[in-house]
């Protein structure tokens, strides 16, 4: 069996499209939507993620505004500068880029977030909202698995879903997003003693660890769907996943590819919170 591959471009493009057409909808009723993205120091991978986030937005009409400050900056004047962004109206998202200079604590600039902006859903309310089913923002990264699955018509009840990975911002809300389709889910970590027992009885692997070749053919079952979340550079310097790609494609039904899978997706789902959180403003 050769895996069919989830084009996470393709489908970015096609969500891009609509997110678009719902954005033209809501300045023809004079709102239009903005996210706010707040860059501390000069961390290259992060300036990369930051471009590509306010590019998406000028691509599907929304306003975006990118705050750029020194390393130097104090933690409290970041949080002055979130105050004054959950207090701006034209603002319907807000996104501190990770990681944070050391002398910051991420989680309380995190938490400064007023809720109803938190469209990176990494807010404790978020994560909160996420564990009940009340509705909140989802994180970016797993609500893209969520929405290829969704793109290939599979249905996750009764499924066994193996996550390998269990940050706050992939692994544990991947987990409860399979839970609430009704998956049955198995969450593996570094502690996991054998790991390839656990993914050779999945239904769908979603790896999210951050380091090459996590998962090999021999760990997959036949006709498995395999869901690539790592972002690593091989010997060359190419970015590769978590998958070791050429031989898990011989067995899985379905594979997403690094680059061109979940990455673009994250920014996509950006997007649709951000729309979202404008169209509740709307609503309100
Ligand atoms: P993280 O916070 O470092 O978490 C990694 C997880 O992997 C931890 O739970 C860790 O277990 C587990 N782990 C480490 N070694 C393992 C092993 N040998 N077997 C099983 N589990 C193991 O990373 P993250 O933020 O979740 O990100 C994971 C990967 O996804 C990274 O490559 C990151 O760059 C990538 N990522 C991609 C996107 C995207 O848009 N494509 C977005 C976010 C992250 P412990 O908890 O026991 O330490």
């Amino acid at each position: 069996m050769t895996a069919q591959l989830i084009d996470g471009n393709a489908l970015s493009r096609q969500l891009r499209t609509q997110v678009a057409e719902r954005v033209s909808a809501l300045k023809a009723q004079g709102l239009t939507p903005g996210l706010a993205v707040i860059l501390v120091g000069e961390n290259p991978a992060s300036q990369v993620y930051v471009r590509n986030k306010v590019k998406a937005c000028e691509d599907t009409g929304m306003h975006s505004v990118l705050e750029k400050y020194e390393a130097s900056m104090t933690e409290s004047e970041l949080l002055a500068r979130v105050e004054a962004l959950n207090n701006d109206p034209s603002i319907h998202g807000i996104l501190v880029q990770l990681p944070l200079p050391a002398h910051m604590d991420a989680q309380k600039v995190i938490e400064a977030i007023s809720p109803a902006k938190d469209v990176d859903g990494f807010h404790i309310a978020s994560a909160g909202a996420l564990m009940t089913g009340m509705a909140g923002f989802w994180p970016c990264t797993p609500y893209g698995c969520m929405k290829m699955l969704e793109s290939i018509g599979y249905s996750l009840k009764g499924k066994h879903a193996v996550v390998i990975g269990r940050s706050n911002i992939v692994g544990k809300p991947m987990a409860l997003m399979l839970l609430q389709q009704n998956a049955t889910v198995t969450i593996c970590h570094s502690a996991t003693p054998d790991l390839k027992a656990m993914t050779l009885q999945a239904d769908v692997i979603v790896a999210a660890v951050g380091k090459r070749n996590v998962l090999t053919a021999d760990m997959v079952k036949p006709g498995a769907v395999v869901l690539d979340v790592g972002m690593n550079r091989d010997e060359a310097g190419k970015l590769c996943g978590d998958v070791d790609f050429d031989g898990v494609r011989q067995v899985a039904s379905y594979i997403t590819p690094v680059p061109g899978g979940v990455g673009p997706m994250t920014i996509t789902m950006l997007m649709v919170n951000t729309l979202e959180s404008a169209e509740r403003a709307l609503a309100a």
